[in-house]
């Protein structure tokens, strides 16, 4: 027997279909971002079905997350690139988990693991061109020096970079990184080191700028079907993207009430008018932000507001005095929007926040649901 009160309904074949757009898009080999559970989605599901559809790679930030892609049985090419000191780099190397290596510290103890095992670690090295989180920047010369000294112990895979920007179009500081980019990577090459795959652009900068897409780029958003920054480059749909989520919920209780009733926690919303509340069985820690205003459900072919503040296990919406919704039945809180649905691009406005958040903080307590079902086992 199962009951859902919400679940999220993840569509892999949209899934696989953003990533076809992507590697046309891209020209050159796509690596499939499934950090943070897939983004929300689920990891090995997505994984598996981004490598059907013909990403090559697969990156994470997290070392446990690269080994749960390689105990669902999965080969193919992973990076990890959050991996601090004291990480596990010998279990890494161990599975086949390439690693980028974001300062000397690391580096160094990568190296002490490859000694241990008496196997080269394929390493990513991670150079700060601008972003100025992880990456050399003050260190680099010192780095070289150190790579030449344990060249050996290693296999200088990948050397690649991240963009702060590059969902503004035209916005100096990605010429600027692209710059920095190259110039490292002469610097490598004037060692005799000649990575294979030189890669620097997320999902924005694989849409929209194919001077920085090298040999590999990273899509993280934009395989979601979600857009990188709708102020900037558009709705996902202009993309020609197909949003893979949709949160729906049940109704738990419909109320008639009249004008001017105030409305949750703190009273901060009455009605305007007589009116049908819907109260919705999803709340905060679910993932739906409390802060969110302007945002609302899906239900009988029209969109019904939120009022008031939303709670721990539910919120309210305004139906409208003529629904004919009844506690029991299904709303839509964010789908691809196609028929008028809100989406996590419209709950990321309402939250003075982003679609990315408001998919990756969907919390494990909702269930997700595959359709079609993953080709690996997923249980
Ligand atoms: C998350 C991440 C990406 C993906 O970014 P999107 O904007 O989601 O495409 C790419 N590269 C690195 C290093 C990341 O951390």
């Amino acid at each position: 027997m199962t009951f859902h009160r919400a679940d999220v309904i993840i569509d892999l074949a949209a899934i696989a279909a953003n990533i076809a757009t992507l590697k046309e898009r891209a020209g050159v080999p796509v690596l499939a971002v499934v950090k943070a559970d897939a983004y929300g989605h689920g990891l090995v599901a997505v994984a598996q079905t981004a490598i059907d559809a013909g990403a090559q790679w697969l990156g994470v930030a997290l070392l446990e997350e690269a080994l749960a892609i390689r105990e669902s049985g999965i080969t193919a090419p992973t990076i990890a690139w959050l991996v601090p000191p004291g990480s596990d780099f010998v279990s890494a190397i161990n599975a086949n988990i390439d690693l980028g290596v974001a300062s000397l510290e690391i580096f160094h103890e990568i190296c002490e693991a490859a000694v241990r095992l008496g196997k080269q670690a394929r390493i990513h090295i991670e150079v700060d061109t601008g972003m100025t989180r992880g990456g050399f920047l003050g260190e680099w010369e010192s780095f070289l020096t150190a790579l030449r000294k344990d060249s050996s112990l290693v296999e200088v895979v990948g050397l690649f970079s991240h963009f702060a920007r590059a969902d503004e179009p035209g916005q100096p500081q990605n010429a600027i990184q692209l710059k920095r980019f190259t110039e490292m990577s002469d610097d490598l090459n004037q060692m005799g080191i000649e990575p294979e795959f030189h890669h620097l652009s997320n999902s924005a900068a694989t849409l929209i700028d194919a001077s920085a897409h090298f040999d590999l780029v990273r899509t993280g958003i934009a395989m979601y079907g979600l857009t990188p920054d709708y102020a900037h480059l558009g709705s996902s749909h202009s993309l020609g993207l197909i949003p893979a989520m949709t949160l729906r919920a049940k109704l738990h209780v419909v109320k008639e009430v009249f004008a001017g009733t105030p409305v949750g926690y703190g009273a901060i919303a009455s009605t305007m008018t007589d009116t049908k509340l819907g109260v919705v069985a999803i709340g905060y820690a679910d993932g739906i932000p409390r802060i969110a205003q302007g945002a609302g459900v899906f239900v009988d072919g029209r969109r019904a507001p939120i009022i008031g503040r939303v709670s721990m296990d539910q919120f309210v919406v305004d139906l409208g005095p003529e629904s004919e919704a009844k506690g029991g039945d299904w709303v839509t809180v964010f789908g691809k929007g196609f028929d008028g649905e809100y989406t996590a691009d419209d709950w990321g406005v309402a939250s003075s926040s982003i679609n990315y958040e408001i998919v990756t903080r969907i919390s494990p307590r909702v269930p997700r649901i595959y359709e079609p079902a993953p080709t690996l086992d997923i249980s």
